[in-house]
């Protein structure tokens, strides 16, 4: 595949590759070429002028140009969620759901640009500006620039391109390394709708070069980042250097809250769901289960019991529940991860290794609360945390004994343990009796702390990109 600077279908100006290999075979997918500084500015001078010719086109006009990609995405959902799953390793299942809701967000995106709409102040209001009128509108940014992780690249690319393009913004995408194929075929794919060649380019590259030299540019009005806390700070702080506007989606350590009165069946399913939900790598996972002690070794032996009799296997066959991770280095850092807890104090009751190169068992670890893991050590696999608390204020405690605070979850039938659940826990969404690992397109997604600046959703990111003009009518009330 390629990188698309204006539109034009080609490789980078550098002669580096990123290969893309299925993680379960390592068998060579496909390469995209890496961008190089000189490429990026290229893509940067283009979308100043798409921007302006985009800003003018009405938002009847873009919407009919996504709807006619939704339509298309729709139609070959099947391939590029084969695509999909052989780049990322999760299961071909969960790739076709991925679609699916990429395809639910650029809709969403095209259905709320048309109700963005001002306001008309009479300006009575205040003494000596009666007969003044104030008219507001929003206006587009201009250009945005959004990086993408590898999790849920398809659904990211969703969230950016579709909010940037719905509210009449330029944008370029930085895919992540390992998986880009399924965002850049989506982008051609918007491009043979009709959004203009330099209205959204894809930067295929390295997220040092490429990424940083575009977050550093002037000509940057936004930068839309998800991805690693630590990633992000940085992003942060390039962004600063222009006064760019950085919205972050980062890291987490979701806690999931088990009381003795909830259904332990229901919550034993809902966190493997979760976890297990591309192989482990999702950032709002439920990274941590809090589970009161009167029912702690009921739910760990019918969790264990459960997730014996996963199957690990490649992504693409059917019966899979765990495909690899990303790459081996993920996988080897996973391991380590549990080592290092293990080495803390915790007990393993069921996994713990690392099988043929990337994949890992699914993973069971006794913790308690003092440990990292029961705090700020985000993993990035199948690994579950068991953490016992004695009452409902311990567990509120240790779940907001984190640097992190996206999601969270309580399960109990007590409305009242429910609500002091809900008002307590620094996150935020608090989901009563679901997994954390939730997030409906329309949600104001984000995170307290250092789980991001903002909030993505169908409802809320067109406000974020774009700016209120006020036209006034000075004296005609
Ligand atoms: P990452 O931070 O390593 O990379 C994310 C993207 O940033 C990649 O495209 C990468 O190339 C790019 N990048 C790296 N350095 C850069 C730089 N200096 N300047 C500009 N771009 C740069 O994250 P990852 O490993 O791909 O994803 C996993 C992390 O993302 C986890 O911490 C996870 O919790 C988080 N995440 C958060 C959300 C959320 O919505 N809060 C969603 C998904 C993933």
């Amino acid at each position: 595949m390629s990188i698309q600077l204006n539109g034009e279908q080609r490789g980078a100006s550098g002669s580096a590759v990123i290969e893309v290999r299925n993680m379960a075979t390592m068998e060579l997918i496909d390469t995209v070429p890496a961008a190089t500084m000189e490429d990026a500015q290229k893509a940067l001078d283009a979308a100043q002028a798409g921007a302006k010719a985009w800003a003018r086109t009405p938002i009847y006009k873009r919407a009919e140009i996504i709807n006619r990609f939704v339509r298309h995405l729709r139609a070959e959902r099947d391939e590029l969620a084969r695509l999909l799953s052989a780049e990322n390793g999760k299961t071909l299942e969960q790739a076709g759901w991925e679609l699916d809701t990429a395809a639910a967000i650029f809709e969403g995106f095209v259905e709320e640009s048309k109700r963005l709409f001002g306001q008309t102040i009479p300006l009575e209001i205040q003494s000596g500006l009666e007969k003044d009128l104030m008219i507001t509108k929003r206006e587009p940014l201009g250009v945005i620039v959004g990086i993408i992780p590898f999790n849920f690249p398809a659904e990211l690319f969703a969230h950016k391109a579709g909010a940037a393009l719905a509210a009449g913004n330029a944008i370029i995408v930085k895919p992540p390394e390992d998986d880009p194929l399924t965002v850049t075929r989506m982008a051609e794919m918007l491009h043979e709708a009709g959004v203009p060649r330099d209205v959204l380019q894809i930067v295929n590259g390295y997220g040092e070069e490429a990424g940083d030299y575009l977050v550093k540019s002037p000509a940057v009005q936004a930068v839309s980042f998800t991805g690693s806390t630590e990633v992000g700070t940085i992003i942060a702080q390039n962004g600063a250097k222009n006064l760019s506007r950085v919205f972050l989606e980062l890291g987490a350590n979701d806690a999931m809250i088990v009381c003795e009165d909830g259904d332990l069946d229901a919550a034993v399913d809902h966190a493997i769901f979760g976890r297990l939900l591309a192989n482990g790598q999702v950032c709002c996972a439920n990274k941590r289960l809090l589970v009161q002690q009167s029912v702690y070794e009921e739910f760990k032996t019918k969790l264990v019991e459960k997730l014996a009799a996963k199957r690990i296997g490649h992504q693409l066959e059917e019966g899979t529940d765990v495909g690899p991770l990303i790459n081996e280095a993920a996988a080897v850092k996973v391991e380590r991860q549990i080592q290092y807890t293990i080495g803390q104090g915790a007990t393993l009751a069921l996994g713990g290794k690392r099988v043929r190169q990337t994949f890992i068992e699914p993973t069971v670890l006794e913790a308690t609360k003092d440990m990292d893991i029961a705090k700020d050590l985000e993993i990035f696999g199948p690994v579950f945390a068991l953490i016992a608390f004695e009452d409902l204020q311990e567990a509120i405690d240790i779940a907001n004994a984190s640097q992190y605070g996206l999601n969270s979850s309580i399960f109990t039938r007590d409305i009242y343990k429910a609500m002091e659940g809900g008002n307590q826990i620094e996150a935020g969404i608090v989901s009563v009796n679901g997994g954390t690992c939730y997030r409906p397109v329309c949600s104001a997604f984000g995170g307290y702390k250092k789980s991001g600046i903002g909030r993505e959703g169908t409802l809320y990111t067109l406000e974020e990109l774009t700016q209120i003009k006020s036209i006034v009518l000075r004296g005609v009330m």
